[in-house]
C-alpha cells in the first residue's frame, strides 16, 4: 500500500541565473517590444507557475525518457515527446499524454482528457519570484532584496525596514551614502544574521551572501524596475539566415545572476485515484518530489523562457543540490 503519511510536501527551490532570462508576455509596452510577465500587485517580474510546470514537465520527460531508452525498455510507451508537452488530441495513440496511473510523468504533471476524467498532477509551482537582484554599484554588485521576497522563500526577515534606506554591510569603515543604478540611499547596518544563514541554507555562494542589500517592499520594486536588462536585437530571417530588414526590436530580461525562488507542492499519491484505481508509478510525496527533481539538470543547460538560441534562459539550482553533487 501506498504511505500514507504527509498529505503535501512543500519544497523551496532556489536558482541562478547562469543567463539573462526573458519570461514573456507577447506584449509591447512603451519603447519595449517584448516585455517580461510581471505580479499585477507589486509590478516585479515573474516566471508564472505555469511555464514553470510546462518546463518542468518537458525536462523530467526527458531525464525518464534517457532512462529508458538506456534500460533497452521496449515495453513502456516513450516519455518523450508524448508525455510531455501540452497532451495533444485525446484518444490519439500516436502521441498525446498517455495518461497512465503507471506513468511518473502524467501523474506528477497532470493530464487532461475530454469529457470527465482529467486528472491535476501531483506536484504544483508557484511562481518563482526574484529573490535577490544584482544592482551596479560604485563599489560593484549588490544583491537587493526586501522583506516579502525573503518572506516568500521562508526566510524571516529583519523587522523594521524603513522606506529610502538601503541595509548593507558595507566592508569599509563609515557607511556612505551608496547609488543602486542611479538611485542614491543612505546607507545603515544591515543586522540580518537569521535571513542570511537562510540564504546560505538555500546555497547561495558567499560571495554573493556578503553583498547583499536589504530595502523596503516598495522600493525594492522600483529598483527591479529601473535595473532590468534592455537589449535590442535584430530578427533573424529563417529562409535567408539573415537579417530581416526593418526588424530591430528591444527586450527586456532578468539580467545575468538574478536569483529566484519558487515552491512546488508535492501531493500524496495515496490520496489520489486515476479510474478508480490507485496511482502506481509514484507512491509517496518524496517519489514525486524526485520527478520533479529530475529536470533541475536540464534547466541550467537548456534553460526557461524566450530567446534560449540568443544565449539567454540558463537557471542553476542552488537548493535542493542535485543528485551527487556535493553540498
Ligand atoms: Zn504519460
Amino acid at each position: 500500500m501506498p504511505s500514507r503519511t504527509c498529505s503535501y510536501l512543500p519544497q523551496h527551490v532556489v536558482g541562478f541565473a547562469v543567463d539573462p532570462i526573458h519570461v514573456g508576455t507577447g506584449r509591447s509596452l512603451g519603447h519595449i517590444d517584448l516585455t517580461i510577465v510581471r505580479d499585477p500587485v507589486t509590478q516585479i517580474p515573474k516566471i508564472p507557475g505555469s511555464s514553470l510546470a510546462g518546463v518542468y514537465r518537458a525536462y523530467a520527460a526527458l531525464a525518464m525518457e534517457e532512462q529508458r531508452a538506456q534500460a533497452g525498455n521496449q515495453a513502456r510507451r516513450p516519455y518523450y515527446p508524448n508525455c510531455a508537452g501540452q497532451g495533444g488530441n485525446a484518444g490519439n495513440e500516436e502521441g498525446g499524454h498517455c495518461r497512465s496511473r503507471d506513468c511518473e510523468i502524467c501523474t506528477t504533471f497532470g493530464f487532461a482528457r475530454d469529457g470527465a476524467g482529467g486528472f491535476a498532477g501531483l506536484a504544483s509551482f508557484s511562481d518563482a519570484h526574484v529573490l535577490l537582484f544584482p544592482v551596479a554599484t560604485r563599489i560593484g554588485p549588490v544583491w537587493i532584496t526586501s522583506p516579502d521576497a525573503l518572506r516568500q522563500t521562508g526566510v524571516a526577515p529583519p523587522a523594521n525596514v524603513d522606506d529610502d534606506r538601503l541595509y548593507y554591510n558595507s566592508r569599509r569603515q563609515q557607511q556612505k551614502p551608496l547609488n543602486l543604478g542611479w538611485l542614491l540611499l543612505p546607507v545603515e547596518p544591515l543586522n540580518a544574521n537569521a535571513a542570511l544563514d537562510g540564504l546560505k541554507d538555500f546555497g547561495v555562494l558567499e560571495y554573493v551572501r556578503a553583498r547583499v542589500g536589504l530595502v523596503s517592499d516598495k522600493l525594492f520594486s522600483h529598483i527591479v524596475n529601473s535595473n532590468l536588462e534592455v537589449r535590442t536585437s535584430v530578427s533573424i530571417d529563417p529562409q535567408t539566415g539573415a537579417a530581416r530588414s526593418g526588424a530591430l526590436f528591444t527586450y527586456e530580461a532578468l539580467p545575468r545572476s538574478t536569483v529566484l525562488a519558487w515552491t512546488i507542492i508535492c501531493r500524496n499519491p495515496a490520496h489520489f485515484t486515476i479510474d478508480g484505481q490507485e496511482v502506481n508509478a509514484v507512491r509517496s510525496c518524496a517519489n514525486v518530489l524526485d520527478v520533479v527533481k529530475r529536470a533541475h539538470p536540464y534547466l541550467e543547460h537548456l534553460g526557461i523562457g524566450g530567446m534560449g538560441t540568443r544565449g539567454m534562459g540558463r537557471l542553476r539550482v542552488l537548493h535542493p543540490p542535485l543528485e551527487g553533487s556535493n553540498g
